[in-house]
């Protein structure tokens, strides 16, 4: 077996156009892990550059401590696109967006007389950002470990990852005690301390773990019933990816705040939004003579974004990309199925056009593939003109669940070079040639 390893090589990328990017030596490569940047759109999209230019001309800047046409009519459409009423707070990162909503769903709590109100519970594996809050709510402790002691009031509770459940129990079972941990996390903790979950509906970055129906059913309900705000992290999921405008409208939740980003702008322009529903905001202004949200964020809800961010979602409307998703998704499963066969592969999961292959050095065991496994394959298929991103956890060694998520707007000539290139790498290396 070759040692051929491209994947840690840095690229200098120079350009790129619907589902490909090109580098400094004028090599093109499909971005199939575009989706974890979210160029939902593709790249190269003019429109977009046109509508920042546009807005630019007008009113380049100005703080939302007043307010701008860009940012009202973005707020709107944000409700439409959310079916429901929601105040929006924006800032620039899916990081920001998170640290807004603790604060938030703190400051709520507060507000209602639940001033000892101030933990927050996540899972294990998820990504929720960089800075010290929502690094703090990040369940993977790669990311952690160099810089501790992080944020107080965060606790981690086991992900729903069906592929790895106890022999004898159901899907159903084992997701229902997945949730149950979060109640029991509440109780032990004292639901009086306790002020919000935050999850992605599906861990995207942690190796695309799609819980079942049943597990979001009752986490909602958990959330209800103890008064702990859920806060749904659609930062990756949002925007199309999973096939509906939102992940968790593909379950039927009612979150309380939802945080958005990449997706927003197709990753063209930093912009994210802290989406609050209406009545929570509207009970904790009351009584505070500055009223609303003590916080403030210089270049968020910047115009030019704005401009952007609307345009973004008319060309998703236009082109029917969320729809389009779901087919490619489909189809995309469907392609990759048949590798199920393959003695390195453990599990295949999607959830829109979003899909994960969990690599395996036994499939009996289910012990992971090693680091260089899934480095080498994701290499090889670099080599090829494909990018494919790797996700999971390194410390528990879970890093070994290779991720596929490109562009919405992926032609069918697009979908047909990712299957074929990465069957031709597995089946090479099945058959142990020398890549
Ligand atoms: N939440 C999720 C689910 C993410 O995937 C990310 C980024 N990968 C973030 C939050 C943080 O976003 P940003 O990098 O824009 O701060």
């Amino acid at each position: 077996m070759t040692s051929y390893n491209a994947a840690n090589q840095p690229m200098i990328v120079t350009g790129g156009e619907g589902s490909w990017i090109v580098d400094s030596e004028g090599k093109r490569y499909l971005d199939a892990m575009s989706g974890l940047w979210c160029v939902n759109v593709g790249y190269g999209r003019k429109e977009l550059a046109e509508a920042a230019y546009e807005q630019m001309l007008t009113l380049a800047y100005y703080p939302l401590t007043q307010s701008h046409l860009p940012a009202i009519r973005l707020a709107e459409k944000l409700n439409e696109w959310l079916e429901g009423e929601y105040v929006i707070y924006f800032s620039n990162s899916g990081s920001e967006a998170n640290e807004a909503a603790f604060k938030i769903a703190r400051q709520y709590q507060q507000q209602i007389g639940q001033s000892s109100r101030y933990k927050f519970i996540s899972r294990y594996r998820a990504y929720h950002g960089s800075s010290m809050g929502s690094l703090s709510a990040t369940g993977q402790a790669q990311r952690k470990y160099k810089y501790e002691p992080l944020s107080a009031g965060f606790l981690h509770v086991a992900p729903p990852d069906s592929y790895r459940r106890p022999a004898g129990q159901t899907v159903e079972q084992f997701n229902l005690q997945c949730a149950q941990a979060i109640e029991d996390t509440i109780l032990w903790e004292g639901v009086e301390s306790v002020a919000g979950v935050i999850m992605e509906p599906v861990i995207t970055g942690g190796g695309v773990i799609v819980p079942d129906q049943i597990y979001l059913d009752r986490v909602q309900e958990i959330c209800n019933k103890h008064g702990v705000l859920l806060i749904i992290d659609e930062v990756i999921c949002g925007f199309g990816r999973s096939g509906r405008k939102f992940g968790h409208q593909n379950f039927g939740m009612k979150p309380d705040i939802v945080t958005m980003a990449k997706g927003l702008t197709s990753g063209y322009l930093p912009l994210s939004a802290t989406a609050v529903r209406k009545d929570i905001y509207e009970r904790f202004k009351a009584g505070d003579e500055y009223g609303h949200f003590r916080h403030i964020n210089t270049f968020g809800g910047n115009p030019a974004a704005c401009a952007l961010a609307l345009k973004n979602l008319e060309i998703l409307e236009r082109d029917a990309l969320v729809e389009r998703a779901r087919v490619l998704g489909q189809r995309l499963e469907a392609g990759m199925k048949p590798l199920l066969e393959h003695p390195l592969v453990g599990d295949i999961r999607s959830f829109g056009f979003l899909l994960g292959v969990e690599l395996v050095a036994d499939k009996e065991t289910k012990e992971p593939a090693s680091l260089d496994t899934v480095k080498s394959i994701i290499g090889q298929c670099k080599a090829r003109g494909l990018i494919i991103g790797k996700n999971g956890d390194t410390v528990a060694g879970f890093n070994n669940v290779l991720t596929f998520s490109p562009p919405l707007s992926s032609t069918d000539e697009d979908l047909a070079f990712i299957l074929s290139t990465f069957a031709e790498v597995m089946n090479l290396r099945r058959e142990g040639i020398p890549l």
